[in-house]
């Protein structure tokens, strides 16, 4: 076995509800610690889940997933041979690193960012250098850009940011872009750019066509309400398209997948009023955290990053209440994906009461 692996902090998954619920003695658990979509999935997926020929079981699925790939390369302006699909935008993140890492190569990222991209570096047997964010927990692109050296194959951008749901402009990861070697790849995780204020302007979807190196990545696991599914995919230049291609399993995305995705695609009424609710909460979240004299970073996804000093006791006492945050990202800090409107109500007045309590003891 690789040494490499032998000593692997493996990605801890979130424990089902049902188990939680049981072992905190919880009639209802919300879970707000996976980022997930809180109103569920297009009822459009349903009916084509629903509709899909199960005489087609015993036969591999469309190794292309043309059907969804042409609806996909139409909505985000991109050629469809641009597009490589995998089993959620996780299996992007292994795909990329095999491809482009090698032993003793280095990864760049800011961090905090999403584990998966150090730890998949690891298992490639290339090391990581962490570029602290800045104070305001936005991307320090001048330490980055000063990170680059020729051992460098890829750079990570998370954009908006997991966990700190911090979000940069297009231009700045563009003059970022502009200053890394062309051999050295860029990698834009755009996992959560659809809650984003202004998602259109935010996006850099265009600018694997423009860089070779410039890879996007989305996936249909939040937005879209399909996590269970797993599904996501990434735009290349024409470039490294066929080479990924070679890369990937064929048969990686199963066809119930493959159908259930192109309804969601093609319902994106279901993804406007799911951004939509996320933002009123977003504002509602940030509003409170003003109110209390909580610090917290600015947010441009559906989940938000906040401190507190006894952050685990916190987290312990809403998980006995019925919901889970995410702990043990930073300490002093908890990430809090945003829920319904009414569980908004209802942990803000849990948090509001609970501080007050606090304070006077
Ligand atoms: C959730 C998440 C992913 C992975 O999503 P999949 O469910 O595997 O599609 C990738 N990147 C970031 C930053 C995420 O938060």
């Amino acid at each position: 076995m690789k040494e490499s692996v032998r000593k692997l902090q493996p990605y801890v998954p979130e424990q089902p509800v049902a188990a939680l619920k049981k072992a905190f003695g919880l009639s209802r658990l919300v879970r707000l610690s996976a980022n997930e979509n809180p109103y569920g999935t297009s009822s459009t997926v349903a009916t084509a889940v629903k509709n899909w020929d199960f005489s087609e079981s015993n036969r591999y699925p469309d190794a292309d997933a043309m059907a969804l790939r042409l609806a996909v390369a139409k909505q985000q302006g991109v050629d469809p041979a641009q597009l490589v699909f995998s089993v959620g935008l996780d299996e992007m993140i292994v795909m990329v690193s095999r491809t482009f890492l090698g032993a003793g190569d280095q990864v760049v990222v800011s961090a905090p960012t999403f584990s998966e991209y150090a730890l998949h570096a690891e298992i490639a047997d290339a090391t990581l250098i962490s570029v602290p964010t800045l104070a305001d927990d936005h991307i320090d692109f001048e330490a980055l850009a000063q990170a680059i050296n020729p051992a460098v194959k890829m750079v990570w951008l998370c954009n908006p940011n997991n966990p700190t749901g911090t979000s940069e402009s297009l231009a700045a990861i563009e003059a970022f872009i502009q200053q890394v070697p062309t051999e050295t790849m860029v990698l834009i995780d755009e996992a959560y750019i659809d809650f984003a204020a202004d998602a259109a302007a935010l996006t850099a979807m265009q600018l694997p066509s423009k860089y070779e190196n410039v890879v996007v990545m989305r996936t249909f696991s939040k937005a879209y309400g399909l996590a269970n599914f797993r599904i996501g995919y990434a735009v290349f230049s024409k470039a490294y398209a066929p080479t990924m291609q070679a890369v990937r399993l064929p048969y990686n995305v199963n066809s119930v997948t493959q159908v259930a995705a192109l309804a969601a695609v093609q319902d994106q009424g279901f993804v406007q009023a799911t951004v939509a609710k996320n933002a009123a909460e977003r504002q509602a979240w940030q509003d409170f955290f003003t109110q209390q004299g909580i610090k917290y970073d600015q947010s441009d996804a559906n989940f938000i990053f906040f401190a507190y000093p006894a952050a685990e006791k916190l987290a312990d006492y809403l998980l006995h209440q019925g919901y889970r945050l995410r702990t043990g990202l930073r300490p002093g800090w908890l990430r809090m994906t945003f829920g319904t409107a009414a569980d908004g109500l209802a942990l803000r007045k849990l948090i509001a009461a609970y501080l007050l309590d606090t304070t006077q003891a």
